[in-house]
């Protein structure tokens, strides 16, 4: 440590810590909790000058990012909507299209319906399950597919591959995929030919319910630099508190991930064995209609289920409320066990009409299953049942 300098007080409390270098040694990357860089000397800095547009905590967890993606450099976002967003703000402008999964997280939607679609963005949803379809939606003013496997919350599979093939027939059209429910270590959409992997880092790669964030991945060099110049635009670039917690996350991710597998085939297979269950959405089991899909494009099936009781909608949401281990509550990915009912949460802008073309019946309940012994939650979902079905159930 230098000596104190001989300044007044009122100078002292603003430059007694100011250091160049990082000194301790911390084994935690530090948070670079800053909005802006000193200049060595006029335009001379060490690669940051304001943090709206770059920041080492954030670099930090953007090169972990990086390396899960298998690309030179990834970008984190406030949100896993301000990640669309800025991408659909970097590629699209008025009078152009986007094609978007059938199935899909309900605030894509809502970005669509309520924001984009003020500014002369055209869309359509498409069955995008096989590439024919999305084939047959492409107008001469498309220039981006954006794709959500497994969807939420159905759990319906995207063909990757043969919808990024018939896209890139076409020279300008991006085709980019909501990786949020399996990250890139169980489905490596870049290598399937998608050019933008998108994540919502809120939930598998924080972990923990920590923050809120996304991130965006592309080859695409020069894409690259127009998103950076977007978000440096528009102020859409992550903050370093959250960077620094997502980075603690991102660490276990990829041990959590085999966990959270292992627990949801065998919650899969215990509810779907049980009496009182009417279907169970998981794309590792046998009944389910595009397994072959998902093994084809997935290095596993993740920790993410859906499923419907034998009962009325009522009833599956008294069954909701009286699990005690399991809780309810939005998101997904954490190590706590959570439920939703994607009727009354993520889908509720739908009608209910739109909802049951979509498989998304009232009575959804959809789980994400966390790191809890199964047999503790196993025991949580039992005591639910007796609950509402009494000793019937
Ligand atoms: C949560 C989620 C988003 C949005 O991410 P936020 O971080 O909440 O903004 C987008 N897609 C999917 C599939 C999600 O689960």
């Amino acid at each position: 440590m230098s000596e104190r300098p001989d300044f007044d007080p009122s100078t002292l409390v603003i430059h007694s810590n100011r250091s160049y270098e990082m000194q301790s040694n911390s084994i935690l990357f530090p948070i670079h909790q800053t909005a802006t860089y000193i200049h060595e000397s006029v335009g001379v800095t060490k690669g940051y000058g304001y943090s709206r547009g770059a920041n080492p905590t954030v670099n930090a967890l953007e090169q972990a990012i990086a390396a899960i993606e298998n690309t030179a450099t990834a970008l984190c976002f406030r949100s896993g909507m301000s990640a669309i967003h800025t991408l659909c703000m970097a590629i699209l402008k008025a009078g152009d299209h986007v094609i978007l999964s059938d199935v899909i997280y309900g605030g894509t939607m809502r970005l669509f319906h309520q924001v984009l679609g003020n500014f002369g963005i055209e869309y359509s949803y498409v069955d995008t399950s096989s590439a024919g379809p999305a084939e047959a939606a492409i107008k001469p003013n498309t220039r981006l597919i954006f794709l959500e496997s497994p969807a939420n919350p159905t759990l319906k599979i995207s063909d990757i591959r043969g919808v990024s093939e018939v896209a890139h027939k076409h020279e300008n059209i991006l085709v980019a995929v909501d990786n949020t429910f399996l990250t890139p270590l169980l489905q490596d959409c870049l290598a399937l030919g998608a050019d933008v992997s998108m994540l919502s880092t809120t939930k598998y790669i924080d972990g923990h319910n920590a923050t809120i964030g996304g991130s965006l991945a592309t080859n695409d060099e020069k894409l690259v630099e127009r998103l950076r110049l977007v978000r440096k635009t528009i102020g859409s670039i992550q903050t370093p508190f959250d960077s620094w917690l997502a980075l603690q996350g991102i660490k276990t991710l990829p041990a959590r991930l085999d966990v959270h597998c292992s627990h949801a085939k065998q919650i899969a297979a215990w509810l779907e064995a049980h009496p009182r269950v009417a279907k169970v959405n998981y794309p590792g089991l046998d009944s389910f209609p595009q397994k072959a899909l998902a093994a084809s494009q997935q290095k596993d099936f993740g920790g993410m289920l859906s499923f419907e009781l034998d009962a009325s909608t009522e009833d599956s949401l008294r069954f909701m409320n009286a699990l005690k281990l399991c809780t309810c509550a939005e998101s997904l990915g954490s190590v706590e066990t959570l439920a939703t009912n994607p009727a009354t949460a993520s889908h509720c802008d739908l009608t209910r009409e739109a909802r049951e073309a979509l498989g998304i019946s009232d009575r959804l309940i959809r789980l994400s299953v966390g790191l809890e012994a199964p047999k503790d939650l196993i025991a949580d979902f039992e005591q639910a049942f007796a609950v509402v079905f009494g000793s019937k159930a």
